[in-house]
C-alpha cells in the first residue's frame, strides 16, 4: 500500500576542493564520509566529533551523472507523469556545490552557458531532458504540454526571470485563488513542447537572474530561484486533463552572516532568509510527522518561498533535499549548520 503524505529524503552531497583551494592547501580534516553508512561526521577543534546520518551521502568523487542515477529521478519523472507532484532543492552555504548540482554549467560573463562536457549537467538539464523522452512515450491520444515559469524571491520580493519587465522591486504579487492555491499574478507561463524550448527559457531567465541581482544591489546567491515545471496531460479520447508540478529550488546561500558589522540592508537580507529557511524546515518537519495522513498546521504562509512551494510540497508530493557542503575549514560552522538542519527536516 502506498503511503499517504509527503515522501521526504534528505541526502548530503560533499563537493570536491577546487584546484584553487587545493593550491592554497585548504586541508579537508575535518569530514568523515562513511558510505556504507550513509553518514558523515565532522570533527572539531576541540577533537568533538558530531555524527549524522542521511538517506544517502555523496563524496567528493560523485559525478553528475551517477547522482542522478542514484537519486532514482527518472522514477521520480515517471510519479511526475503520472500526476504527482513533486520538488527536488538544494540547500547549503554559498560556494557549497548547490548550482553546481542543481545546473552545471558554466557561463560566459553574459550568463550564456558554455557547454563543453555532458558529463558536468547538473539535474535541471537532465530532468527537462528525461522529462520529454518520456512524454515522447506515451500513447498518442494524451497530448502533454509542460509550462514552465522561472522565478526568484529576494527579501520577500518575487521576481519573474523570464518577463524582463518584471525583475525590479516591488515584483509580482502573491496571490490565493478559488481552490485555496498560492499563485503569482501576471507570472509569465511558456507552454514547452521540447527540452530546447524549455533550456533556452532558463537560460535567459539566468541572465535576468543577474540583471535583477543588479538592480536589488545583491548576489544572485542571496536569492532563492525557483525553476517550475507544470505538466498538462491532455487524454483526447475522455477528455480529461491531470495536472502535476515539478518544481526545481536553488535556495539562496544559508551561511550565517555574523552580525556585528552587518547593518541595514545587509542586516534585514540575512534575517530575511533565514526566516525564509527556517519557515522551510519548520513546513518540511511538519510534512514528515504527518506522515500517517492526520491533519496538522503546516505554516506555508510564513514565507513567499514555502507558499510557493506548497503544491509540489505538501500533499501527496515528493520531497527532496539536497544539503550542500563543501570539505574546507573555513566552512566549518556552516557545514555543522547545514547538516544540523537537513536532520532536523528528516
Ligand atoms: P553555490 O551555488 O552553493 O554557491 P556553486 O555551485 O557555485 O556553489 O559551487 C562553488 C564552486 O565549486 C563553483 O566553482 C563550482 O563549479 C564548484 N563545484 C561545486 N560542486 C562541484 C563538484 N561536485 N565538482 C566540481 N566542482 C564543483
Ligand atoms: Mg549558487
Amino acid at each position: 500500500m502506498e503511503t499517504k503524505g509527503t515522501r521526504i529524503g534528505v541526502v548530503v552531497r560533499v563537493r570536491p576542493l577546487l584546484s584553487k583551494e587545493l593550491k592554497a592547501n585548504s586541508l579537508n580534516n575535518r569530514i568523515d564520509i562513511n558510505l556504507a553508512e550513509k553518514s558523515i561526521t565532522i570533527l572539531s577543534d576541540q577533537k568533538q566529533q558530531k555524527r549524522f546520518e542521511f538517506d544517502e551521502v555523496f563524496d567528493e568523487k560523485t559525478t553528475q551523472e551517477h547522482l542522478y542515477q542514484k537519486l532514482k529521478l527518472d522514477n521520480l519523472i515517471k510519479k511526475v507523469i503520472e500526476g504527482y507532484n513533486a520538488t527536488i532543492f538544494a540547500y547549503g552555504p554559498t560556494g557549497s556545490g548547490k548550482t553546481y548540482t542543481m545546473e552545471g554549467y558554466e557561463h560566459d560573463k553574459s550568463m550564456k552557458p558554455i557547454i563543453r562536457d555532458d558529463g558536468r549537467l547538473g539535474l535541471i538539464p537532465r530532468i527537462v531532458k528525461n522529462l520529454f523522452d518520456e512524454i515522447k512515450k506515451a500513447p498518442s491520444h494524451i497530448e502533454y504540454t509542460v509550462y514552465c515559469t522561472y522565478v526568484q524571491i529576494y527579501k520577500e520580493n518575487i521576481y519573474d526571470l523570464l518577463n524582463p519587465a518584471q525583475i525590479k522591486p516591488p515584483g509580482l504579487r502573491l496571490r490565493w485563488n478559488q481552490q485555496e492555491e498560492f499563485y503569482v499574478e501576471n507570472l509569465f507561463m511558456h507552454p514547452c513542447y521540447s527540452a530546447n524550448e524549455v533550456i533556452s527559457h532558463y537560460n535567459s531567465g539566468l541572465k535576468n537572474r543577474i540583471i535583477s541581482s543588479h538592480n536589488a544591489n545583491t548576489s544572485s546567491s542571496r536569492s532563492h530561484s525557483l525553476l517550475s515545471l507544470n505538466i498538462e496531460a491532455m487524454d483526447s479520447e475522455t477528455g480529461s486533463i491531470l495536472t502535476s508540478k515539478l518544481q526545481l529550488v536553488d535556495l539562496a546561500g544559508s551561511e550565517k552572516v555574523s552580525q556585528t558589522g552587518n547593518e541595514g540592508a545587509a542586516l534585514k537580507e540575512s534575517i530575511e532568509i533565514n526566516k525564509a529557511l527556517f519557515t522551510l524546515r519548520q513546513v518540511i518537519s511538519t510534512l514528515a510527522s504527518m506522515r500517517d495522513g492526520e491533519a496538522s498546521f503546516v505554516p506555508y504562509r510564513d514565507s513567499k518561498l514555502t507558499s510557493l512551494l506548497k503544491q509540489s510540497i505538501g500533499g501527496n508530493s515528493y520531497c527532496l533535499m539536497i544539503a550542500c557542503i563543501a570539505p574546507l575549514d573555513s566552512f566549518f560552522e556552516d557545514n555543522l549548520s547545514t547538516l544540523t538542519y537537513a536532520t532536523k527536516a528528516l
